[in-house]
């Protein structure tokens, strides 16, 4: 059975005060719930504060991740931060291929690919990001998009290394933007990413993964999303800064 998942990605919000403070609110939240046990939680904290972050949660409840991380291993590249250094400091899984790193800072599917492999190799997870812009979508091209992002990076892997791969599916039209993809919309595409999936590898490996929708995800629609056959589970924006609302989030299930 593959695992259901609630991810926070709490972008470039908070300071390392107000950081460890919802980090701890979150942890002691989710530690007091009971029935919610089987369901992974994730927060994907700024860099600065990892450290810190990983003493005040319970880090067997909780898989602390980072949003992103450097393309090369070690060595002359000023402000990098690599997957090595970061599991040094406790962090599990990495966010790879976001779309506002594929935007602001022209992320291709070359750099993704290198930095997959970082973070396999430092034997981390990936949270692999696709989703289409509101044109794709109105020009009837979403599902190729997703197709081509998934065969430019992700569906290279082998069998074994795609076992460490979550795929988050978050259409750009949705992001931040208070627009959720309606819940017969998620479910299409994940159905679809999962056909793929078979496609490129097999049905059992299809039905293992793990599938998020991220997109204006929040309490009064998690429930709805969710419940789709397809959706594993959310990648939550804005809404994961706020505990109490992620862990409505969470509750969903
Ligand atoms: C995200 O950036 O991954 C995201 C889903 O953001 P939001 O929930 O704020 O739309």
């Amino acid at each position: 059975m593959r695992k259901k998942i609630v991810a926070g990605n709490w972008k470039m919000n908070t300071n390392l005060q107000d950081g460890i403070y919802l980090a701890s609110s979150i942890n002691n939240k989710l530690l007091a719930e009971t029935g919610i046990d089987e369901i992974g939680v994730v927060i994907a904290p700024p860099f600065t504060h990892l450290i810190a972050i990983s003493k005040v949660i319970n880090n067997d409840r909780i898989c602390l991740t980072a949003q992103n991380c450097a393309t090369e291993s070690k060595g002359a590249y000023t402000g990098e931060v690599s997957a090595e250094m970061l599991k040094s400091v406790g962090v599990k899984a990495v966010i790879i291929g976001h779309s506002e790193r594929r935007e602001y800072y022209k992320e291709c599917s070359e750099v993704l690919n290198k930095k997959v492999k970082q973070v396999l190799a430092n034997d981390m997870k990936t949270i692999f990001c696709c989703g289409e812009k509101l044109d794709q979508r109105k020009a009837e091209n979403h599902f190729e998009v997703i197709k081509n992002q998934l065969e430019e990076v992700v569906f290279k892997l082998s069998e074994n290394e795609f076992d460490k791969i979550i795929i988050a599916y978050e259409p750009i039209w949705a992001i931040g933007t208070g627009v959720t993809a309606s819940s017969d919309q998620a479910q299409e595409m994940h159905a679809y990413i999962r056909k793929l999936i078979a496609e490129n590898f097999n049905n059992t490996i299809a039905e293992n993964t793990t599938i998020l929708y991220g997109g204006s995800c929040k309490p009064s629609n998690s429930v709805e999303l969710f419940a789709k056959a397809d959706v594993d589970g959310g990648l939550i924006g804005g809404a994961s800064l706020k505990a109490n609302d992620f862990l409505e989030i969470i509750k969903s299930y």
